[in-house]
């Protein structure tokens, strides 16, 4: 991954996360299978919170290496884990022939807003993991990045010398918490820039197919929605088509905005679906690059 965000090539991703039920498995593949075509530079897939769904994880990247044609990049936390357990975890990404890890944190296991704990044999930070991978074999690694801060960091100068700790230890982009308004990710980058650091930071984009999910998301990662968005999403609230039409348009012009303001790709959190998540990457004329 490193060496083809050098190339200057941008790159458009999609992130799914491990279901809990068979159906919910195959509709993950078909979601896989549909967004397959669209050749993106790569397909993340998550890691429960509290490294609850570990095995279906590593399960899923496996075959998503093994049986497409997508390049995984498999998500790994320091969620209670000893630093044994996270080694072994890398050990089972290596042996499925996957190079690509996003180095997180993770949530306090108790939720967002609760007071983050690290196991006591465990990782504190994800710097450390970011230095715990790198030092593990010839991994690429990603990082988390937060246009509008992580919610426990004191400002957004510190959270974005935080970015720079995890760039100095190896980590070679960062890929963002979704958000609403651009100026948000451009302050993000010009921060970076004004600290000497170049490290690529992809934007996630999210596109709102339902209001009631948006309110739900908005609420846990603290993103601010702009009253603008929400009404043009109240306006076709109870129309369902009408809903995916605004919530991809809403991405679409943020996505175009990024684009156009010199981000290096697009990363498309699906919530394991295709639709939204195609016709957003039509609209934008990524389809056809
Ligand atoms: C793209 C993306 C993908 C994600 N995928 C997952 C996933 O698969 N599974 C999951 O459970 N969660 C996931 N998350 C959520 C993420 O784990 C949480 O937001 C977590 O609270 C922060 O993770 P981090 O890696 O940014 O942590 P860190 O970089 O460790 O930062 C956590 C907090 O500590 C502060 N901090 C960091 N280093 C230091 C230091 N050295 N000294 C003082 N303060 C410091 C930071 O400013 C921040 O407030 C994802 C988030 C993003 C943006």
């Amino acid at each position: 991954m490193g060496a083809l965000l050098a190339s200057g090539r941008p790159s458009y991703s999609f992130e799914f996360f491990p279901p809990k039920t068979d159906e919910g498995e195959r509709q993950l593949f078909r979601a896989v299978r549909e967004l397959e075509p669209l050749q993106p530079t790569f397909v993340s897939v998550t890691y429960g919170a509290g490294g609850s769904t570990r095995d279906r994880t590593v399960r899923i990247t496996r075959r998503i290496a093994e049986d497409t044609t997508l390049l995984p990049v498999a998500h790994l936390t320091c969620v209670g884990a000893s630093r044994a357990e996270v080694r072994s975890v890398i050990g089972q990404y290596a042996d499925a022939g996957i190079r690509n890890v996003l180095a997180l944190r993770g949530d306090p296991p108790a939720g967002a807003g609760t007071e983050w704990q690290p196991h006591p044999e465990g990782l504190r930070y994800a710097v450390e993991l970011v230095e715990l991978v790198r030092s593990l074999g010839d991994f690429s690694v990603g990082v988390a990045a937060f246009p509008e801060k992580h919610p426990e960091a004191v400002d957004l100068a510190a959270d974005a010398e935080v970015l720079v700790r995890k760039a100095d230890a190896g980590a070679e982009y960062a890929v963002t918490q979704f958000f609403f308004r651009a100026e948000d990710y451009f302050r993000l980058v010009d921060r970076l820039d004004a600290l000497g650091c170049r490290l690529p930071v992809i934007p996630g984009l999210m596109p709102v197919t339902n209001v009631a999910q948006i309110q739900r998301m908005v609420q846990l990662s603290g993103a601010a929605f702009p009253d603008e968005l929400a009404a043009r999403l109240h306006a076709v609230d109870g129309d369902p088509e009408g809903v995916r039409r605004v919530g991809v348009e809403i991405a679409v012009e943020l996505g175009q905005r990024l684009l156009d303001g010199g981000a290096p790709g697009l990363h498309f959190y699906t919530l394991n679906r295709s639709t939204a998540t195609r016709e957003a990457y039509a609209a934008l004329g990524l389809a056809s690059r």
